[in-house]
C-alpha cells in the first residue's frame, strides 16, 4: 500500500516550498500537484520540474509504463469527466459523509484509482517509501479518503489570509508555458472566501478519521528545521541530523525534482533563500486588510492568529 503525504491548503501558502524540502528527505518523492497532471502534462506535455517536457522526462515515463502501460492508455477526458462528476468543492459535504451512494461511490472509487496508480507506480520507480502530492484540493483529498488501499496522512498547510490575499494579487507568469500564461490572480475578498472554504474542508477530514497535520507557514519558516523533522515523524519516516544537512540557517540546497505541475518554484536548484514572505504587512492595503480579517475571523482565531493587524506591525 503507498503512504501518501498530501499537502493540503489554499494555494499561496507555502505548500510548493514545504514539498521541495519534503523531497529532500531520504525515502521521500515529491510529485508535485497531480490534480493537474491529466491536462497540463498528459495532454498539454509542459515541462516537469526538471526542466524536460513531460513526455522527454524519464522518470515520468517510466511511472506512467508502470502505472498504465503508458501515458496513452490514459482517456484523460474520462479522468476530467470524473473530476467534474466527484470532485468540485460543492461535492464536499457529500463526500465528507459517513456514507456514499453505491453509483456515486462508484465514480469516487474510479476516480481516485487513477491517483492510486500513479502513487504505486511512482513508490516503484523512484524507490520512495512516502510520495508527496501537493495537489492542495481539498475536494480530492475527500476522494482520496474513499481509497480502500492508499495510506494518506494530510499536511493541513495554513498562512495567514492576508499574505495568502495579497500573493494572489501579484502577477506571476507560468515558466512552463515560455512565459505564454500568468498564474490564476483573485481579489482579496474572493481569496478570503476560498481561504475559508479550503481551510474548513481540511478540517473535516480530520472529523472523518484522517490523520491531519497543521501545519502554520510562519511557525514553519521560524524553523523549517524544527518543522521537517515533524513533518518526517508524521509520515512515519527516520530522519537523521545528516539528512538535514542540505538546510542551513536560512537557506536551502535542492536538487533537480520531478514536480508534474504547480508554483513556479518547483524549477528552482541550488541555494534558495528560506525567509518568510510577509511584504503584504506593508504592501497590502488597508482597507483589504480588514476585509480579509473581518471575513476570515473564526478560522483565523481557531489558529491562533490575530483579527486585526496594523500597517506595518504584527
Ligand atoms: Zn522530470
Amino acid at each position: 500500500m503507498a503512504r501518501l503525504l498530501f499537502l493540503g491548503g489554499l494555494g499561496r501558502s507555502g505548500t510548493t516550498l514545504v514539498e521541495r524540502l519534503l523531497g529532500e528527505l531520504p525515502g521521500v518523492c515529491s510529485l508535485g500537484e497531480i490534480v493537474h497532471l491529466w491536462q497540463r502534462d498528459i495532454r498539454d506535455d509542459e515541462r516537469c520540474g526538471c526542466g524536460s517536457r513531460f513526455s522527454g522526462c524519464t522518470f515520468w515515463q517510466r511511472v506512467g509504463k508502470a502505472a498504465f502501460g503508458g501515458w496513452h492508455e490514459v482517456d484523460v477526458y474520462r479522468v476530467k469527466a470524473l473530476q467534474e462528476a466527484v470532485e468540485r468543492t460543492r461535492h464536499i459535504p457529500r463526500l465528507a459523509s459517513a456514507r456514499l451512494p453505491d453509483e456515486h461511490r462508484a465514480l469516487v472509487e474510479e476516480y481516485a484509482g487513477y491517483y492510486t496508480a500513479i502513487y504505486r507506480a511512482a513508490a516503484e520507480v523512484s524507490g520512495a517509501s512516502v510520495l508527496v502530492d501537493s495537489s492542495k484540493h481539498s475536494a480530492l483529498a475527500h476522494c482520496l479518503r474513499w481509497s480502500t488501499d492508499l495510506d494518506m496522512r494530510v499536511v493541513h498547510v495554513v498562512r495567514d489570509p492576508r499574505g495568502v490575499a495579497h500573493s494572489w494579487t501579484k502577477k506571476v507568469s507560468r515558466p512552463e508555458t515560455d512565459d505564454a500564461e500568468e498564474m490564476t490572480r483573485y481579489s482579496p475578498g474572493r481569496s478570503a472566501v476560498l481561504w475559508n472554504t479550503h481551510n474548513a474542508a481540511l478540517g473535516l477530514l480530520a472529523r472523518r478519521g484522517v490523520p491531519v497535520r497543521r501545519l502554520r507557514y510562519e511557525q514553519f519558516m521560524a524553523d523549517p528545521r524544527a518543522g521537517l523533522l515533524q513533518l518526517a515523524g508524521f509520515a512515519g519516516l527516520d530522519v537523521s541530523t545528516e539528512d538535514l544537512a542540505f538546510l542551513g540557517e536560512s537557506h536551502a540546497d535542492l536538487r533537480v525534482g520531478h514536480s508534474a505541475a504547480g508554483n513556479p518554484m518547483r524549477f528552482a536548484v541550488g541555494r534558495i533563500p528560506l525567509r518568510r514572505d510577509d511584504t503584504w504587512v506593508s504592501s497590502l492595503p488597508a482597507r483589504q486588510r480588514r476585509l480579509v480579517g473581518a471575513v476570515c475571523a473564526p478560522l483565523l482565531r481557531a489558529y491562533g492568529y490575530p483579527v486585526r493587524t496594523k500597517a506595518g506591525a504584527r
